[in-house]
């Protein structure tokens, strides 16, 4: 009975690694933030693979209409691309995180490739608003050993998160409302996406709207929406 044993162990194991390496709760290849203790009443809500157009300004319209403020972490070839898009999140007062410059899943990457990576699109987002991002979150949320400590050293917070709504591809607003119904326990890091990380312009208007109702839905019932910053000195974490 002894291969089969193996066999069991080396499939638990390999699920094990698996989990660690793209599941957004783990903690195994270093600190990160992934939302308040449960029941807390704020939510944060996090956009990546943008900036878009024109999917990018119709989610500022919302959020100015409900005076909330976002986190949007930066596709750096998009930044390079619309800077005009980067300064207007930080007029409107968003915070802005790097999500590396073409987004590759970071497990297969080199340590010369990853800190390119990074510096290219802090250095876009500098050249864009005058801020260097203090934020980071790997594609896919794939990271191997090293990643989180690359980006720390170059002074940044790798951010995960705890709901997915799953709006990188075609979906409705009801579809992802329940999605946040479901996995929602207060304190929570909502992952959404304003842009695509295939090519720019993906049409993102599901997202678009299921923000409208998300926002005017959880405020009815008492929660505050705060950026990924105000979440992070709340916890008495300093980044
Ligand atoms: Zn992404």
């Amino acid at each position: 009975m002894l291969i089969p044993i193996i066999g069991v162990g080396a499939a638990a194991l390999a699920s094990v690694a698996g989990y660690h390496t793209m599941g957004p709760t783990s903690q195994l290849y270093g600190r990160n933030f992934i939302g308040l203790p449960r029941g807390t009443k704020k939510l944060a809500l996090t956009y990546d693979d943008g900036p878009n157009d024109p999917h990018t300004g119709h989610l500022l319209d919302v959020l100015a209409k409900h005076e909330v403020k976002a986190t949007f972490f930066l596709i750096g070839r998009y930044v390079a691309q619309r800077p005009d898009i980067v300064r207007r999140h930080v007029e409107f007062g968003n915070a802005l995180g790097n999500h590396t410059w073409d987004h590759p899943n970071l497990i297969f990457s080199t340590p010369t490739s990853l800190r390119s990576q990074l510096e290219r699109t802090s250095t876009a987002i500098f050249d864009a608003c005058g801020q260097k991002p203090s934020l980071f979150r790997p594609p896919f949320g794939g990271r191997r050993p090293g990643v989180i400590p690359t980006a720390r050293a170059m002074g940044m917070t790798a951010i995960m998160w705890n709901v997915t709504c799953y709006d990188w591809s075609p979906t409705t607003q009801e579809k992802i409302e329940a999605h946040v119904a479901r996995q929602m326990r207060g304190g929570d890091v909502i992952l959404l996406h304003d842009g695509g990380h295939k090519a720019f312009g993906a049409d993102r208007s599901w997202t678009v709207q299921a923000t409208d109702t998300l926002i005017s839905r959880y405020k009815n019932e008492g929660y505050k929406f705060v950026t990924i910053p105000e979440m992070l000195s709340s916890e008495g974490e300093i980044p």
